[in-house]
């Protein structure tokens, strides 16, 4: 298992990591086994956003002599009423909740408080200069959370989030079909059918330059709906139209700027092994740039997607890492910091490019490779 940092939280996250779905089996039998498989597989991150009291316990069990092996993320703003969760900003129920969580699963803190779905600007605003908010700094103060965090669908929203510079982790949906479509406040309509019926082209704008703020703010990414509830795994399913693998689209969340992890959302072992199996995967099966040049009703022409298909280059340029170095110094107007760092730090830069073009032949989105090369040059001086 590889381990990436989590934004600048000084947290080492697993790539893959587990999301609560499995957890809501009907006898809770499935609860001690997924923790133990993932133990076993070296998963070190964990989601948990459901206020059931049931789970909670299950949990709190499952974690019992291994709290401190398991980084975790759970959810403030959930409570359970009438065998329901609702999500609530009504802050003496966020208190009550947050105190059960602690107390059934047996813990003194929680890595990450995520503030939990935040899809609408008025909700942010409200969050973010209310109750909830304060609460949460409360928490981090007493030490109750380590980090702020906030899930979201919405690019817009989260971009807020991140310039406020009150969150320290953003939860957010990310696959190849959700960043074709632009904000909403309605997480149905990442799904809707009728917004894949026109021709798309490339990744939304917000949701693009999301994870490039992202990167640049040192605000870590933990993704969730990778593979879109199962549906692009189908290619009856999939508004794609193609079915991709597992391993393709955690490549795809993995490759995107910002992100540390992918939640898999297993409902039984063997799910949450095919995604731990990424990590031995060989590099052909990672590579997704094929089945997305294959999508109907989608191009991705001339727009990198840091997919690593024009690999190898003569010189040993990566060149995904320096387009993606080249786009976020752009999307920012100058060099960010990290940024300049990061590119000092590759061994063989745009200036070693000898323009064969082997790189544009193989790349299938048609990007001008020679000449971002050359305009990284200009921008990074070598
Ligand atoms: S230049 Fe093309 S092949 Fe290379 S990483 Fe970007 S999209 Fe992929
Ligand atoms: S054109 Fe430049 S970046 Fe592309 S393969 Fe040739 S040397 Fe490498």
């Amino acid at each position: 298992m590889k381990y990436r940092n989590l934004g600048k939280t000084g947290l080492r996250v697993s790539e893959i990591s587990l999301g609560c779905e499995g957890f809501v089996d009907h006898d809770g039998t499935l609860t001690p086994l997924l923790m133990d498989k993932a133990e076993e597989l070296h998963i070190n991150y964990l989601d948990f956003y459901t206020p059931n009291p049931n789970l909670r316990d299950r949990l709190g069990k499952a974690l019992a002599g291994r709290r401190e092996k398991f980084i975790l993320q759970a959810h403030l703003c959930t409570t359970w009423k009438g065998d329901q969760y609702e999500r609530t900003r009504e802050i003496e129920k966020v208190r009550t909740s947050f105190d059960d969580l602690l107390t059934r699963l047996e813990t003194d803190y929680i890595d990450v408080g995520m503030i939990h779905y935040v899809d609408s600007m008025q909700d942010w605003q409200e969050i973010c200069h209310g109750p909830v908010m304060e609460f949460a700094k409360e928490l981090k103060a007493a030490g109750k959370i380590r980090h702020i965090g906030m899930s979201s669908h919405n690019p817009v929203v989260s971009k807020a989030a991140v310039e406020s510079g009150l969150i320290e982790v953003l939860m957010f949906s990310i696959n190849p079909c959700y960043d074709l479509q632009p904000a909403s406040e309605d997480c149905n309509d990442l799904w809707d059918d009728k917004n894949y019926q026109s021709q798309h082209v490339n990744i939304d704008p917000d949701r693009e330059s999301l994870y490039e703020l992202c990167e640049e703010k040192g605000v870590g990414i933990t993704v969730m709906k990778a593979f879109g509830g199962g549906d692009l795994l189908d290619a009856s399913m999939s508004p794609a139209g193609v079915a991709l693998t597992a391993n393709q689209c955690i490549h795809y969340a993995l490759t995107r700027p910002a992100v540390a992890t992918v939640l898999s959302g297993a409902h039984t072992l063997k799910e949450l092994e095919i995604s731990a199996a990424y990590e031995s995967a060989a590099d052909e099966e990672k590579d997704y740039a094929v089945a997305f040049a294959l999508m109907p009703n989608i191009s991705w022409q001339g727009h990198c997607m840091y997919c690593g298909h024009c690999a190898p280059c003569p010189a040993n340029i990566d060149v995904a890492s320096v387009t993606k170095f080249l786009n976020l110094t752009k999307a920012q107007g100058s060099i960010p910091e990290t940024v300049r760092e990061h590119y000092s730090a590759l061994e063989h830069t745009a200036e070693n490019c000898v323009a064969c073009g082997a790189c544009e032949k193989r790349c299938p989105f048609g990007v001008r490779i020679i000449d971002n090369m050359k305009e990284a040059v200009t921008t990074f001086g070598r």
